[in-house]
């Protein structure tokens, strides 16, 4: 479900619009609030949700089951550093989770310019940047397919 924005909240920060990996979240040029120009183009990762320091972005359900009583509502408290999803059921069944906000500081990763550049030959491996070492891990698993 992609995100809207309840400009009556929000300030104009621009912290949506930094982080949104989709680039949708902007700032409309006249009114100096943020908006969601591309709805369908939302990933749904709610990192604008958590980022917004003014609760002003909220989640807008799919106009083909919200009104069948489902309902996504957000809480975030970062003075307990914690985020809340209430998820209502369209049985009525009603749950909340409750996960800890990220507190790094905007700006505060900077890319790992220590690192070496990449080998020619690492440009067609499955391995992401800097993977396994940046997972912590000694090596990725492998899927493995079993014979009937
Ligand atoms: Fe961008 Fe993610 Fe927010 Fe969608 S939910 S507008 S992709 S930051
Ligand atoms: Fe507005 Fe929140 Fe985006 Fe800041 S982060 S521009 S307050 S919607």
């Amino acid at each position: 479900m992609p995100t809207f924005v309840y400009t009556s909240l929000c300030d104009g920060c621009g912290k949506c619009v930094e982080i949104c990996p989709s680039d949708i979240m902007h700032i409309d040029p006249v009114m100096r609030r943020a908006y969601n120009i591309e709805p369908e183009y939302c990933w749904e990762c709610y990192s604008c949700v958590k980022a917004c320091p003014q609760h002003a972005i909220d989640i807008r359900g799919y106009a083909d089951f919200a009104p069948l009583g489902h309902a996504l509502t957000v809480l975030r408290e970062p003075e307990k550093g914690v985020i809340s999803w209430k998820v209502v059921y369209r049985n009525g069944e009603t749950k909340t989770f409750r996960f800890p906000i990220r507190t790094t500081k905007f700006g505060s990763i900077k890319p790992p310019k220590e690192l070496p550049e990449p080998r020619p030959e690492e440009l067609s491996s499955e391995l992401l940047s800097h993977e396994p070492e940046y997972l912590k891990i000694p090596f990725l698993p492998k899927l493995e397919v079993k014979k009937a």
